[in-house]
């Protein structure tokens, strides 16, 4: 049996409840699995039920998974019938999660092709492999993703301050006049704007967008810059960027930082917790829209999920989180070891 013990790990994309599930040939032989969970297959000899172990998880039963192929047939018939439930495992278009950023920076990443409704793609499964980090390795790029209320910036910007010899931001690009405290290659590299839209055309950016008639941008060159100095580079970007970032050169490690809401029924609405100080109970609904919403769409590229109490505590979680990336085994795409 040994012997026979596979090798074939699969990261989920999507949340599976057999208990749903009308096609399963047995619902109680059924696993269920969140999106994120780390799946060992330990048969693959039919073709529509797969049987798997949640990795990490102390119950050791097998159940069955649906296979890719099946899962992706019925996804396939579901869209042409037009009958996918709103939750349903696919990229959603950008456009739906535009509101979320309204207060956010007002931020726009380049023009992808997720605009485009023909382009969807199924969230099955990916494989995973694990993966360690070598001290000899350029350190893994570091991309923060936040919802609405989740403050990355300031996050980002106190961990940096604590270490900055460990740590680093990519400068970005802009085109608006440098103001007289400002030093060229430090907040930004001041460009004119026939520049910035030669790199646009020449395709150096991995996002940019417009504030106040200026341009601003990312470049991949500045995210190298960072990380050829052996720093940990993080970089705070729409989650559509990463479809460009998530390659063996940068290996992302990607955290999800969400506010933690207080809802019980209500009640701590506008509580003194620093974070609900000044919200109404509006804002709240709408962050915690966005928290799912993020989750939804992006949550299948995350590997670590931290839910902002206040900020100092969400630091030290981020550091400790930031450390572990750099030094414990991953699951990473087998492609990014290969
Ligand atoms: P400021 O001109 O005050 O330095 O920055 C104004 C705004 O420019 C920021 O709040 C942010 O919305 C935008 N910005 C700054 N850096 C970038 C970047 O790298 N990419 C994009 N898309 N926008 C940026």
């Amino acid at each position: 049996d040994k012997l026979r013990e596979s090798k074939v790990f699969l990261r989920a994309l999507f949340d599976y409840t057999p208990y749903e599930d009308k096609a399963t040939p047995c619902q109680e032989a059924g696993l269920p699995f969140r999106k994120r969970n780390i799946l060992q297959v330990v048969c693959q000899e039919d073709a529509t039920w797969w049987q798997a172990k949640r990795v990490g998880d102390c119950n050791l039963r097998a159940g069955l998974i649906p296979s890719t192929q099946f899962q992706e047939r019925r996804l396939r018939y579901r869209m042409k019938m037009g009958s996918l439930p709103a939750a349903a495992p696919l990229k959603a278009p950008l456009s739906s999660l535009r509101r979320s950023f309204r207060l956010k920076k007002e931020r726009q990443s380049a023009p992808a092709e997720a605009a485009d409704p023909k382009h969807t793609e199924f969230l099955i499964y990916e494989e995973v492999t694990q993966y360690v980090p070598r001290p000899s390795e350029r350190p893994r790029l570091i991309v923060l993703i936040g919802s609405l209320g989740a403050r990355i910036n300031e996050l980002k910007q106190k961990v940096i301050a604590e270490n900055p010899r460990r740590y680093g931001l990519a400068v970005p690009h802009t085109t608006r006049t440098r103001r007289s405290y400002e030093r060229e290659g430090v907040e930004y590299h001041f460009i004119s704007k026939a520049a910035f839209e030669a790199d646009i055309q020449n395709r150096k950016f991995i996002e940019y967008g417009e504030y106040k008639d200026n341009l601003y941008g990312t470049s991949l060159e500045s995210i190298n810059r960072v990380l050829n100095q052996n720093k940990v580079c993080l970089l705070d970007v729409q989650p559509e960027a990463l479809k460009t970032l998530r390659t063996a050169e940068f290996k992302p490690y990607v955290i999800f930082v969400r506010p933690r809401i207080h809802d019980g029924q209500g009640k701590s609405f506008g509580s003194s917790s620093s974070l609900s100080v000044g919200l109404t109970e509006e804002d709240l609904v709408e962050m915690s829209q966005s928290a799912e919403r993020m989750e939804e769409c992006y949550g299948h590229w995350v590997d670590y999920v931290l839910v902002k109490e206040d900020l100092s505590s969400a630091v030290a979680e981020l550091q400790r989180a930031l450390e572990r990336a750099q030094t414990d085994p991953q699951w990473v795409p087998v492609s990014w070891v290969r």
